[in-house]
């Protein structure tokens, strides 16, 4: 292609700029952002930021690398809509061509019905950060909904700055979409002994100027309320377009959607597992960056591989560092090691690799999962395993 366009300049949106021009891609980049600035990492939106506010620290890369690379980066800017027949897309009034389209629209946050949920705070931009910020600095108590890793690395964060903190989480466990019923309870423990108070299995109704209401009548009173429940992809634009969307923006092997002249990556693409087949959609750093990297190379090179990374993730909540290789669904079994890693088991087959603040295992667990990608014969399943202890 001469000319590729990105939408969105988030994690995924800035690497394929950037992996495009690592690859030698010789033609023009445009990369259209919704929010104002540079491209900026969200990771830290809930950890360091939250305690240092220092924004600048944030950018992927300064002004001058997006000059350098020749990238011209519109923020600020929406599109509307895409017309495939034309290949362009509409943006701030204007019309843009394109030869190849890279949706990297991310996710918005869920918002569930609940009464007067707008006096809830988000945190998913820069700019959410920014309020949360300000608003946490007369808030006396936080009130949380959701007990995924950002409400709970909010929480920590809070906590250590003194406040008093609560958690709602409907689910009757912590992260139960990401991690094993053992690792959810060591959290719920490590939480409630820095102070936090937890309400699982309890369903917010209502928010209001006091605070968060409970379907069961009961109140809690709060000078800030976090909403963290969760998100969903930003699909809308390609599903306006005609492309199969289905939890996220449907992709093949190569994340190419139906149409050979638009991929999608990162948090909004549901892409087929290299190991399993199955359908998923994953949100982190490493699924945007590492999808971005295989997309450069197939618009440069060609190539068509399919898209075969070992997915990780990582959440700091107080001074615990939760790493995880691989993913389990809810249902997989889990085996508690002697050093205290969790193997998960999707029938025999090793899913996930949990750990707490041991580096050296969720590395090694890293590298045995992308050896048994490419090797099915490498031995992680459930047997093998056993016989030598789970030892990895
Ligand atoms: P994003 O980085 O979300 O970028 C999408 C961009 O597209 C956004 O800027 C959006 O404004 C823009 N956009 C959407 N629609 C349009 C449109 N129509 N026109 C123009 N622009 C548009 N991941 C980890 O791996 N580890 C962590 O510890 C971690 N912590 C996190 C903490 C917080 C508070 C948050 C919010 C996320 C965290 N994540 C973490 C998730 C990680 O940030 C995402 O997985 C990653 O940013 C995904 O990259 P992306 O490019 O797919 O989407």
């Amino acid at each position: 292609p001469a000319r590729v366009v990105i939408v969105g300049a988030g994690q995924g949106g800035f690497q394929a700029a950037a992996s495009l021009r690592q690859e030698k891609f010789e033609g023009e980049i445009l990369l259209i952002g919704a929010e104002e600035g540079l491209p900026y990492q969200r990771p830290p939106l809930s950890k360091a930021y939250l305690k240092s506010g220092d924004a600048e620290a944030l950018n992927l890369r300064p002004a001058a690398f997006f000059e350098k690379n020749d990238v011209t980066l519109r923020p600020g800017t929406r599109v509307t809509s895409i017309d495939r027949d034309a290949q362009r897309v509409q943006a701030g009034g204007s019309e843009i061509p394109y030869d190849h389209l890279i949706l990297a629209t991310g996710t918005s946050n869920l918002r569930p019905t609940i009464e007067g949920l707008d006096r809830a705070l988000d945190l998913r931009t820069l700019v959410d950060a920014q309020r949360l910020r300000v608003a946490m600095e007369d808030a006396e108590r936080c009130a949380v909904i959701g007990g995924g890793f950002i409400g709970l690395e909010f929480a920590a964060v809070a906590r250590g700055l003194g406040r008093r903190v609560i958690v709602a989480e409907a689910s009757d466990r912590l992260m139960a979409r990401v991690v094993s019923p053992e690792m959810s309870a060591r959290f719920a423990d490590k939480h409630c002994e820095i102070g936090t108070e937890l309400a699982l299995g309890r369903t917010v109704t209502s928010v209001s100027s006091g605070g968060i209401a409970f379907d069961d009548g009961t109140e809690m009173p709060a000078d800030l309320v976090l909403l963290a429940a969760g998100v969903r992809p930003n699909d809308d634009l390609a599903r306006e377009a005609g492309l199969a969307c289905d939890n996220g923006i449907v992709v093949d092997a190569t994340l190419l959607t139906a149409d050979p002249a638009i991929s999608a990556l990162g948090d909004c693409a549901a892409f087929p597992d290299p190991r399993t087949g199955r359908m998923v959609r994953l949100e982190s750093v490493q699924a945007a960056t590492d999808h971005a990297r295989a997309v450069a190379r197939r618009l440069v090179h060609g190539t068509e591989d399919p898209y075969a990374a070992v997915p990780w993730f990582w959440s700091d909540q107080a001074d615990w560092k939760l790493q995880i290789t691989g993913f389990g669904r809810p249902q997989d079994d889990s085996v508690r090691t002697e050093n205290g890693a969790i193997l998960r088991f999707d029938g025999e087959v090793l899913s996930a690799v949990e750990t707490v603040n041991d580096a050296k295992t969720h590395m090694k667990s890293r590298r045995l999962m992308a050896a048994a990608l490419t090797d099915p014969g490498a031995g992680l399943v459930r047997d093998r395993l056993a016989s030598v202890g789970y030892d990895l």
